[in-house]
């Protein structure tokens, strides 16, 4: 498959409503350690959000463990193997390769524009 890591890097961000439910709560428990922690016990619907969205499963700490960036990297390429059919990517019709965005209309690889 060409262009694989742009592929990777799309799935992260566009279509994590394919990550599973173990994914989805450590992408849960990630925000709440970055985003709610540091307001934790001063606001408190940041300490309603924190509560709720932390977690103590080892699933979750163990798909954390070597840093966002590579839990983001292997559930995006498990989403590429399991479900590579039911995506809908935004690929150029003249090369075929990933655009940047969902909505991006012009080739970052080829050039070609379709808008
Ligand atoms: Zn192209």
């Amino acid at each position: 498959m060409e262009h694989k890591e742009d592929i990777i890097e799309y799935i992260s961000i566009y279509c994590t409503d394919f990550y599973n439910e173990l994914e989805k709560k450590a992408m849960r428990h990630y925000v709440a350690q970055v985003k709610f922690l540091p307001y934790k016990d001063r606001v408190e619907k940041m300490t309603v959000a924190y509560n709720r969205d932390s977690s103590n499963d080892p699933g979750v700490l163990k798909l954390l463990k070597d840093g966002i960036q590579e839990f983001h990297r292997n559930a995006a390429e498990r989403v590429l193997n399991e479900h590579f059919c039911e995506l809908t990517l935004n690929t150029c019709p003249k090369c075929g390769g990933i655009a940047r965005t969902p909505t991006a209309r012009q080739c970052r690889y080829c050039k070609h524009n379709w808008r």
